[in-house]
């Protein structure tokens, strides 16, 4: 079984979620960069405040602090799905050095594919609900933002980083960034990819087929 495993994925692939269903189903620590953080944050560390600077500015964590942060986590554990992380070629040659000090390896890496206008679609018509967070689509769900909460009546809000310019932005630097990671796995034949287009289900079972397999 593997059980050391990084997800890779624009905004909207549904990556968080596969990872959180993947990590429940077989029993492996879900993890994201922003998660270890918060745990950091409440925790009140010095760590977890530096990271809030860049956090707040809304920018990436060099390279040097993300490392931190994993290898902080990674001294605790050694079975993970990784989603988010790395973000870039260096973090991706980073974590292989963490794994390495632990006599331990990376064991696959799904690329979640969906093509930018499908990205576009699904990111600028999602609405949340200000009362208990849950998330619709605009187009899926068949509601607009004037409707109330179909699980609580609360108002619905678009984000306001929901634009078409900052999603551009994002999705910029997403290839800019996830291009030479993943080529680097490719090239160490540990990538998969996985056209996510078919919808959540359809990709949680080929996810969950492919890990078994390696069982
Ligand atoms: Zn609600």
């Amino acid at each position: 079984m593997k059980n050391r495993i990084v997800l890779l994925g624009p905004p909207a692939s549904g990556k968080g979620t596969q990872a959180s269903l993947l990590g429940a189903v077989f029993g492996i620590p879900h993890v994201s960069t922003g998660a270890i953080v918060r745990e950091e944050r409440a925790k009140g560390t010095a760590i977890g405040l530096e990271a809030d600077s860049y956090a707040s500015q809304g920018l990436l964590f060099p390279d040097e602090l993300a490392l931190r942060f994993i290898g902080h986590w990674l001294g605790s554990h050694s079975r993970f799905i990784f989603d988010g992380f790395p973000r870039t070629l260096g973090q991706a040659t980073d974590l292989d050095s963490l794994l390495e000090a632990k006599a331990l390896r990376l064991q696959t890496v799904y690329l979640l594919e969906l093509p930018d206008d499908e990205v576009r679609s699904r990111m600028l018509g999602r609405l949340t609900c200000s009362s208990c967070g849950s998330v619709f689509n605009e187009k899926f769900h068949g509601i607009s933002v004037e409707e109330p909460c179909p699980k609580c009546d609360g108002p619905l809000v678009r984000r306001q980083d929901d634009t078409l310019e900052a999603l551009d932005h994002r999705l910029a630097q997403y290839h800019e960034f996830t291009k030479p990671i993943a080529d680097n796995y490719e090239a160490a034949g540990l990538l998969k990819k996985v056209d996510v287009r078919f919808g959540r289900d359809a990709v949680f079972q080929l996810l969950y087929n492919d890990l078994r397999e390696a069982a």
